[in-house]
């Protein structure tokens, strides 16, 4: 991978911060959009902008047709079996709670359990909490261990026949635990389990396959994806989606209207009642042509060598602890600095143009795990460089120096 040519794509990592170049290695929260996606939002803004299934004219069509080649670009992306299966959202958030708020409130009776691992993001966490509420039913949690793993054997331990449904991420936003999410929907359907997995932090690192992976429900965004913000996807198997009902309602998303009786749309449709944000629909899908010209096996491949390459490189700094060393991680380090709160390290990192995120990254109850109250997290994708995490870990010690 011609990394120096990659980074041309991404016009924001040109400038200076303070003064200094910018490093950006806040990706987990969001990434940086190519060339290529603003140009795509700027071609429907100057040439097709209408909006989409409704219109007989050529703008609001062209638009249309560019949501579907959009819908088609996502199914192949997941390799889903079918176009409906791919339902747009405006994020992972979105998804999850269209799931909980059908799915769940369909399906969860009085006493029935949700296992929720301890690594959730809130997203795939609260949310569950208040259907369960709501149902009377319970979330039952699946620790992890010191590692930042998930153990099948206590999946298993914890499975029961009030289990309903496993909720667990692919990849820890907070820890960068890849999850044996194959193993772990294997085990489920033993016991007739539904699994909803979080694939905020996967999608743009390696190749994710619904089939194969026999998954029901799997959520990722267009924003941590190199594409734009806003926009989001829902997979879930057809007989699934079918079965449930409708989650916002409004234009769109039906069929046959009159006061005495509605008739609601099929898939996708039914799920994606008012205008949809078509913008984000075709930028997602520009973005994930362009991670396919490069490919998400030199992706995982170069992110690996990356992350193999700033774990030494912190840890040789002798006051740093890494919170999450699992024996397959995606590119995020966790850390802190003994006796130092991460948000100054933090702030006087950004000083010298590198930015880090810090605090609980919306996983409290993995900080509650560890007993602390955040971490800083450097989280890298293709476009960072060995010479940046050099340039970091500099800054780092400069900080930890004039900090102690
Ligand atoms: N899950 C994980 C693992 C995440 O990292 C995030 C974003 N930080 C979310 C869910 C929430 O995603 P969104 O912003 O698309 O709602």
């Amino acid at each position: 991978m011609d990394i120096q040519n990659i980074r041309k794509d991404f016009p924001i990592l040109e400038q200076k911060i303070y003064g200094k170049p910018l490093i950006y290695l806040d990706n987990a929260a969001t990434t940086q959009k190519p060339q290529c996606v603003i140009d795509k939002l700027t071609e429907v803004y100057i040439k097709y902008n209408a909006n989409v299934h409704r219109g007989v004219h050529y703008l609001s069509n062209k638009a249309t047709d560019e949501v579907e080649q959009a819908r088609e670009i996502v199914r192949n992306f997941v390799n889903a079996k079918h176009n409906h299966e791919i339902i747009f959202t405006s994020g992972v958030t979105q998804s999850i709670n269209l799931v909980a708020q059908t799915y769940g409130k369909q399906n969860l009776n009085e006493g029935d359990e949700v296992i929720v691992s301890q690594m959730e993001h809130h997203s795939n966490m609260v949310v569950w909490k208040n259907i369960a509420d709501e149902n009377n039913a319970k979330i039952i949690r699946w620790d992890f261990d010191d590692n930042g793993e998930l153990h099948l054997s206590d999946l298993q331990k914890l499975i029961s026949p009030k289990t309903k449904l496993i909720a667990v991420n692919h990849v820890s936003n907070t820890l960068g635990t890849i999850n044996p999410i194959k193993e772990i929907i294997q085990l489920a359907h033993q016991h007739n389990i539904k699994v909803m997995i979080d694939g905020a932090q996967a999608v743009k690192h390696c190749k994710v396959d619904v089939q194969e992976l026999d998954c029901d429900f799997y959520a990722f965004s267009g924003h941590k994806t190199y594409a734009p913000n806003g926009v989001g996807v829902l997979y879930g198997k057809k007989e699934l989606l079918e079965q449930m009902p409708p989650y916002v309602f409004g234009g769109s998303m039906v069929k046959n209207v009159s006061f005495n009786e509605i008739t609601y749309g099929d898939l996708p449709f039914k799920f994606e009642a008012g205008t949809p944000n078509y913008f984000g629909n075709i930028g997602l899908a520009e973005a994930i042509k362009y991670i396919e010209q490069i490919g998400l096996d030199n992706i995982a491949k170069y992110e690996d060598e990356l992350l193999k390459y700033a774990t030494e490189q912190i840890s040789n700094i002798p006051q740093i602890k890494i919170y999450g060393t699992a024996k397959n991680k995606s590119s995020v380090i966790s850390f802190l600095a003994e006796g130092i709160h991460p948000y100054d390290i933090g702030t006087i990192l950004d000083k010298q143009g590198v930015a880090v995120r810090t605090g609980m990254h919306c996983c409290e109850p993995i900080m509650t795990k560890f007993g602390i109250s955040g971490t800083v997290r450097a989280s890298l994708v293709f476009y960072n460089t060995l010479q940046e995490v050099d340039v970091f870990c500099e800054s780092l010690k400069k900080a930890i120096k004039l900090l102690s």
